[in-house]
This record gives C-alpha cells, structure tokens and sequence, in this order.
C-alpha cells in the first residue's frame, strides 16, 4: 500500500486544499479517511476553513480570466496530455478508488478508464463547441449563436464515484474554457488529492496552474459557502436528494444555474419472453455491483408472474454464488459499504419491509464475522403498495414485484419519486418500442436488454422528477456549462428593425 500511496502523492497527513498551489496547512479539521473492508485509517486530511475557501475561489476567478482567452483546441490540447496522465496511473488510482470506497477492483479501475473516456471526449468536443447560425428576417443582416465560458464553477460530489464524477464535470468545463473548485466527499478525501497530484504537473507545465481546484470539508461548511457563493455561477452537484433539494433552493433563490444529479430508484422490466440467462447476469451486476451503491443500481424487479419464480430461483441461486471479501482480491464480487452508518440503513429498510408485509427470501445479514462495513446482499418478494419502494435504500436490497400486463408494468415502474435509469428485458419489438414511447419509462435512461447500471459516457447522462433534471458527460451536455450569446450583425447602410416596426420613419 505505501508505494501505491507514494506513486499517488499521499503522506500520512495531506493539504485537503488546492488553489494553484497547495495550501500549506489549511485550518479546517482533519478528515481521516477509513478504509471499510477493515475499520483502518488509511491517511488523514486537513479540511479547508472559511479563510481557505476564499483563497481558492479568488485564485479561481484569476485564473478564469486567462483560461477563457486560450482557444478551445489547445485547453483539449491538456485535456488530451491529462488523459495520458490518467494512463498512467490508472491502477494505482483504481486501487486507491477501491480501497477508499470499498468497490471491487475491477471496478475501481472501470472508473478510471471511464475518466480517461471522458478527458478523450473533452479532446473532442474542443473542436466542436458549436452554435447555430440563423436567416434573419432583415436584408444584410447576419444572425448566429455563440458560446462563451461561463465562470469559475464548483462542482460537489458523492463518495460512490469518487473519481469520475469530478472528471464528467471537470474535463468539460474546462475545455469550456471555465475554471472547476471541486468539494469531494469527505468521506473519499484521499482520491480526491490523489487525482490533483494527477493532473497538477499537466496544468503547471501548461502555465495553467489553478484551473481545476480542489476544497475538502463538509457539506454543512464549504458545501454551503460555494452554494451561497454569488461568484459561483453554476453549481453541478451529485446526491443524495436532501442535499439536491437544498443546493437547488439556495442556489435559485440566487438565480444561480444548478445540475443536479441525485438519488435513483431503478426498475427493470422482465417480460415472460425475455432471455432468461443474459437477464439474470444483467440484474446480479445492476444489483449487487458497488454493493448497491450505485445511483443506477437495480433496485426493483418488475417481473411478469408466470415468469417470477423460475427467475427467482436463478437469482438466488446467482447470489449464492457471490464472493464478498476483499475488494482487492481475484475473484470476489462484492466489497463492504462505505460505513457503518450505511449497514444501519440498510438494517432499517429490512425492518421497514418487514412491518410493511414484505418477505425477505434471501441474505440481508450484516456479516458479524468479519471486520469492516460488510452485508450480504438481500432479494425481497415485495407488494407493489409499500411505502418503501418509493424511497432509495443505498445499499444491496433488489425487490421483486410481480405484474400481469405490459401496462401494469409501467404503471408500477413509474410509480416513484425518481426518475434516473430504467431497462425492459424482452425479445419483442412491441414490447420494447411500448417502453421507449412517450407512455413507456420516465426515466433519464432507457435501455432494452442492458441492465440499469454501467452508462457511456458517450450520451448525456442524469434523470427525471426527484433525481433533479441535470445531465452530464457526452451529447450536447456541454451546453450547461456556457453561457449563450445570440448576435445579429447589420451589415448594410440602413436601421431596419425587427417586426417590421416603423419608428419615426
Ligand atoms: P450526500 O448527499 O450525502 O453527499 C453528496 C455531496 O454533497 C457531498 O460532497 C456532501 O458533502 C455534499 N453536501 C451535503 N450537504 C450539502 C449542502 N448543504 N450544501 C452543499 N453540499 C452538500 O450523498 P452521498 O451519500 O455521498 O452519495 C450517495 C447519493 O448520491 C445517492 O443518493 C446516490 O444515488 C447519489 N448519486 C447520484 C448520482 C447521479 O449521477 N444521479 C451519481 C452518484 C451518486
């Protein structure tokens, strides 16, 4: 551990604080980050203060000036030499993913590939920030669109993706031509500084030092100053809903710009014609991936009732089968929670589901034998009017509500607050098309035949209703974190105006 720590620039007590430099020793508490398969510290952080903030966003806003007059190609020109960075490093970062979160490895470094994806798409996209041009109704007149960077952003981000989640924000903002201060988890501090480390030699070679800046503390403290922070014009924020609700309130009551990107509350759709096989290797991965950490985990099966007990039975048998240990070691499949406070949760909901006449036909223990935050995953047959199928348990608990028809099925999937991701298994083309029509999902996402978890970031990715309307990564996402111009050029020798309009003519 100590030379993969050494390789990523971590000491025993780290800056929590980046603002073109390294803050010395910030004034803010110290955050020890612990390691969830065994209870240990793995370093500790000193957070930022009030004092700190202020350093960050006034180095920021400096920065901000300069890096909005650098053409679009040459910021994709280090967004380019930062993937190569992320190359580099990208199994001691996994690692390091893994061993903070508590996520397999395969997993810890699939986030790092998907940062390297995103720094390789920004590359891209510096060539093609693109605006429209329009006929306008005057002669000799030129109208078109232009896009301009909008400020120094702050960018707030969740403990289940520590890594990719910054870099969704951060490589396409910054080819944007704005500048990033990012408040991580306080719960993951240690990716965070490590990712810094990654990319600081790159922006400092560039002259460019400060354009992506990094403020670890609490939601309550620094979260709270970016969000008042009128300075701060756009505010990208992943969640819990709470939060998404508060950083949504604070910043429109400023006028401020937010993408929110909060709880998800996923269903699948098993029709009685689907492929039974690769659906159950679908649902294990949406399910107990992360160890259901996810925001695009599976949490319910909405199964066809001639199908549910022979899909069932696979299921467990599936789970069964899954090794859980070390997150670390060949072959196991599924890591710890992030803490103790998340196997409390995940106790309570079985609680919950048991008042409210669900039954629990498989795991849902806490694993007492080991040490560190570990549960087995559970499967719970559960009836479409209980209440806590609304509500996201973060944590590995997958229902299985039955259905008789296609429209109840839809009925029953849409039935929550959330709105993130969806997936309907099934060989029929009617069936498919149904869920991907205006009728069908509510979701952000929608796909056939593919889990709920595991996006590209190739499209835009976020949700509908309670999981707050933002998109990020690829598409035409970019266009949140610009500002838009329209400009109209006359060209000619005479002041007609728009609408015809005769004034003092
Ligand atoms: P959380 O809401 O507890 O914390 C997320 C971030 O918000 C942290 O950095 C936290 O410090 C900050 N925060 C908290 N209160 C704040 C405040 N008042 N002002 C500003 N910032 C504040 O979430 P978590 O437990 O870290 O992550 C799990 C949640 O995130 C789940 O609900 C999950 O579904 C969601 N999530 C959503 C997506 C998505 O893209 N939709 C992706 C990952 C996670």
């Amino acid at each position: 551990m100590k030379t993969l720590l050494k390789e990523l620039g971590i000491k025993t007590l780290n800056s929590g604080v980046y603002a073109g430099h390294w803050i010395n020793k910030p004034d803010g508490d110290t955050i020890v980050s612990i390691n969830p398969y065994n209870e240990t510290e793995i370093a500790a952080v000193l957070s930022a203060s009030k004092k700190d903030y202020e350093k960050v966003v006034s180095n920021s806003l400096e920065v901000f000036s300069k890096w909005r007059m650098y053409p679009a190609p040459k910021r994709g020109e280090i967004m380019r030499q930062i993937s190569l960075e992320f190359r580099k490093h990208k199994k001691a970062l996994g690692t390091l993913i893994s061993l903070e979160t508590g996520k397999i490895l395969a997993e810890g470094e699939g986030e790092v590939q998907e940062m390297i994806d995103i720094a390789d798409f920004a590359v891209g996209l510096s060539r093609q920030l693109c605006g429209f041009t329009m006929h306008s109704e005057r002669e000799k007149h030129r109208m078109y669109e232009q896009w301009h960077p909008l400020g120094a952003i702050g960018v707030i981000t969740a403990f289940n993706f520590p890594g990719a989640v910054w870099a969704w924000n951060a490589m396409i903002a910054a080819v944007c031509g704005d500048t990033i201060i990012w408040k991580p988890s306080a719960k993951v501090p240690l990716t965070a500084i490590a990712v810094q480390n990654i990319i600081n030699p790159v922006l400092e070679k560039n002259g460019f030092a400060g354009v992506m800046n990094l403020i670890i503390g609490g939601g309550e403290t620094i979260g709270e100053y970016l969000i008042h922070d009128k300075r701060i014009p756009l505010i990208s924020a992943t969640g819990s809903f709470v939060m998404g609700r508060r950083v949504g309130s604070v910043v429109g009551e400023r006028l401020g710009r937010t993408i929110l990107e909060l709880g998800g509350n996923n269903a699948a759709i098993i029709m009685d014609d689907a492929n039974i096989d690769l659906t159950v290797r679908a649902v294990v991965f949406g399910a107990v991936g992360t160890a259901g950490q996810r925001c695009t985990t599976t949490r319910r099966l909405v199964v066809q009732e001639n199908i549910l007990e022979q899909l069932t039975n696979k299921i467990k048998k599936a789970y069964a089968s899954i090794k859980i240990g070390n997150p670390l070691e060949k072959g196991i499949l599924m890591g710890p929670l992030i803490d103790k406070q998340a196997v409390d949760n995940m106790m309570i909901a079985l609680e919950k589901i048991k008042n409210q006449g669900g039954s629990i036909i498989y795991g849902g223990s806490r694993l007492k034998n080991k040490k560190g935050y570990f549960v087995e995953p559970a499967l719970v047959l559960a009836k479409k009017e209980m209440p806590i199928l609304q509500e996201e348990t973060f944590a590995p608990i997958l229902y299985l509500i039955a259905f008789r028809d296609i429209k109840e099925a839809i009925e029953v999937h849409n039935n929550v607050p959330q709105g993130l991701s969806s997936a309907m298994f099934t060989k029929s083309l009617i069936n498919a098309e149904t869920f991907l029509s205006h009728e069908g999902s509510d979701c952000g996402i929608a796909n056939i035949n593919i889990g709920t978890s595991g996006a590209e970031i190739g499209g835009a990715f976020g949700g509908e209703k309670d999981t707050g309307g933002g998109r990020e990564a690829g598409s035409d996402a970019w266009k949140a974190y610009m500002r838009r111009q329209t400009t109209t050029i006359n060209f000619s020798n005479k002041m007609p105006l728009a609408q015809g309009i005769k004034f003092g003519d």
